[in-house]
């Protein structure tokens, strides 16, 4: 049977936390910078959601020997997951791991502004 649920998108976006401009490659909806996402689908790619909030990486869990990123919704509070992408910044997803995300996280703020 099809399924439609997944759109697959090539869109740039800026990253809302960070401000990175971030490549669409049409897997990525997150920002490989700071691991940022925001509350737009409903399902995968469909645009249908109209939260528009923030989505910070929460935590890091895995499933089936894949590793996802649990992202969760400043604004309402929906969580969704994503699988990790080879690009994203590997010491954001260490932070994840460990739990220190909420420290690092900031960092990733001065930088952009240092620039
Ligand atoms: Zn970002
Ligand atoms: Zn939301």
């Amino acid at each position: 049977m099809q399924t439609a649920k997944f759109t697959r998108k090539t869109e740039d976006f800026d990253c809302a936390f960070c401000g990175k401009h971030v490549k669409g490659n049409g897997y990525t909806n997150h920002c490989p910078e700071c691991l940022s996402s925001l509350h737009v689908d409903v399902n995968p790619g469909d645009r249908a959601a109209n939260c528009h909030g923030l989505m910070l990486a929460d935590h890091l869990e895995r499933k089936n020997g894949e590793m996802y990123i649990v992202h969760k919704c400043t604004k309402c509070g929906f969580t969704r997951r994503n699988k990790v992408c080879p690009d994203d910044n590997f010491k954001a997803i260490l932070a994840l791991s460990n739990g220190t995300i909420e420290e690092y996280r900031p960092k990733l703020l001065l930088k952009k502004t240092s620039k």
